[in-house]
């Protein structure tokens, strides 16, 4: 059909500076190992940081599910999409994260940008760090709000920021709890002081830092003994938990605020109950089998200590987000086919998701990793980065 020449310029441009990517197909489930073109290899690559995808708990509380309450919903929340099971999710995610209410959203992606577009207008401002996630982003274009971006975790910056905004009605600061590509984690307590201080609103987006941080895997408020004073919380159900969806962990008033306002919880179906089940499953095993987070960390000291002494250069992280920096687009690209040729899937990743000349190889390791997995993975990165002269 002729009308898109125009992208076809575009994407001959990606081809030739060896950034255009095909979709990687998984043909097994989401494992520590999983299958790629036929070949078994070391997944490092997926946000399933406890395993639980394929957790024998979750995946009957699925089947269970489907059997009596069938495939889909038929409806949105707010129509006769709501079914007690979802009300029952979001009891527990408020309790779990010991805030007054919670409400649940398709995905992670859509709880910020419902939160964000709906909870302020041109009264109003937020105040975001220049590194959060592309969905905060995408909120924050949507919101009626004056927008002021701080440098990434620069506390001075924020504080100036905080400063120049005093004429506002409400001040909402939003930060990613770890953030994405670095792994780095934000520094909520400085951030809360600050808050306290100029009279402003928090809102964390744990979405990495579910099932990873805190006790039983509560996100970093919980870490940073926060509990109370950050104002929204959101997180995913997508990554540590195992499954699909985003929720907002507020007040009972913001919950029923989003109920009427947030576009995306109106205006999109809700989760089929397997999806819903296998969350309530999931949150068992988060309080049933913390040695799974346990097992986390200590994969990830592994994994991190090894690529270190290799020589490589993994940046800042504190997460089991572990980016192997390489500089140039191109040759991260490069980086990660050869791994992948040698058994091991590491994501290249390049501008813009990343600056232009911090491409790198993000790895996440995961609960699901024996430390031979890890060892071999090691292995391999050492033998390519030898080929490539990375390291
Ligand atoms: C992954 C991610 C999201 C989106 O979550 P989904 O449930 O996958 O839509 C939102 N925020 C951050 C910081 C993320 O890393």
């Amino acid at each position: 059909m002729k009308g898109f020449e125009y992208l076809q310029d575009e994407l001959d441009q990606l081809r030739k500076k060896g950034t255009f990517r095909d979709l990687v197909e998984i043909e097994s489930d989401q494992g520590a190992r999983v299958m790629i073109e036929g070949r078994e290899v070391i997944q490092l690559s997926s946000n399933n940081y406890l395993g639980l995808t394929t957790h024998p708990r979750l995946k009957a509380a699925a089947l269970q599910a489907v059997e009596k309450f069938g495939a889909g919903t038929g409806s949105v929340r707010t129509i006769v999409g709501t079914f007690s099971m979802h009300q029952e999710l979001e009891k527990r995610l408020a309790e779990f994260k010991h805030t007054e209410a919670a409400l649940v959203f398709q995905s992670g992606f859509t709880a910020n940008v419902g939160v964000l577009s709906s909870l302020l207008d041109e009264r109003d401002v937020v105040i975001s760090d220049a590194l959060n996630h592309a969905s905060i982003i995408d909120g924050i274009r949507l919101t009626k709000a004056a927008r002021r971006i701080y440098q990434h975790s620069d506390m001075a910056d924020l504080e100036k920021a905080l400063q120049e905004t005093g004429s506002y009605r409400k001040r909402l600061i939003v930060t990613d709890g770890v953030f994405s590509m670095d792994g780095d984690v934000a520094r909520l307590p400085e951030i809360v002081e600050l808050a306290e201080q100029y009279d402003a609103l928090v809102m964390v987006d744990d979405a990495h830092a579910s099932g990873v941080f805190g006790r039983n895997g509560r996100g970093t408020v919980d870490h940073f003994d926060l509990n109370g004073r950050v104002h929204i919380q959101v997180g995913t159900l997508s990554k540590a938990i195992g499954v699909l969806g985003g929720y907002v962990a507020s007040t009972q008033a913001v919950r029923d605020y989003l109920i009427h306002r947030a576009r995306p919880f109106l205006f999109s179906t809700s989760h089929p109950p397997a999806v819903t089940a296998a969350c309530h499953a999931a949150i068992d095993v988060l309080l049933d089998e913390p040695e799974l987070i346990d097992k986390l960390w200590a994969n990830t000291r592994f994994f991190k200590n090894g690529l270190q002494q290799l020589g490589f250069n993994t940046g800042h992280s504190e997460s089991p987000i572990t980016p192997v920096i390489v500089g140039e687009a191109a040759l991260a690209m490069k980086f990660s086919d050869h791994l992948l040729q040698a058994g091991v899937m590491g994501t290249g990743i390049g501008f813009p998701t990343v600056a232009e000349n911090a491409a790198r190889v993000r790895t996440i390791v995961t609960a699901a990793h024996s430390t031979e997995d890890l060892q071999t993975a090691l292995d391999v990165f050492a033998s390519v980065g030898k080929s490539l002269q990375i390291i």
